[in-house]
């Protein structure tokens, strides 16, 4: 019985990290996630959060995104492979479309690779936001 409650609350969790997720374009960090799944999971905590994005990653239901200048992982649901621009001025993270080079139908022709898992390309600058950087 007990193991019952138990197992409806952690998909229950899961669920809502997930929706999180989905909602796409803003990669939020772990803590991010942690304080918009806390409005509707108010004991939810931080090491839950953790706990279920690495199952979601090992599952192949999130992707983790490690950006060069900060020392948090951002997150985001499955979604076909694409880059990253990270503007360096305001932290945001924009989603970029891989260049047809990059394109694994290209990848698995004429090329020495037989199968690629994983992708993780990643642009710096300043968005159209933030204006040229000013050096
Ligand atoms: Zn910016
Ligand atoms: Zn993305």
């Amino acid at each position: 019985m007990e193991q019952k409650v138990k197992k409806s609350r952690n998909t229950k969790q899961r669920a809502v990290i997930l929706e999180i997720l989905r909602k796409g374009g803003s990669h939020p960090t772990a803590e991010s996630i942690y304080h918009e799944a806390r409005k509707t999971l108010p004991n939810i905590s931080l090491g839950t959060v953790y706990r279920n994005l690495n199952f979601l990653r090992e599952q192949g239901l999130a992707h983790e995104i490690r950006t060069n200048s900060e020392s948090s992982s951002r997150f985001e649901g499955k979604c076909p492979p694409h880059a990253h621009f990270h503007c360096t001025k305001c932290q945001s993270v924009l989603d970029l479309p891989l260049p047809p080079c990059l394109k694994e139908l290209e990848w698995n022709g004429e090329s020495d690779i037989a199968t690629v898992n994983s992708l993780d390309l990643h642009v710096t600058g300043a968005c159209r936001e933030c204006g040229p950087a000013a050096s």
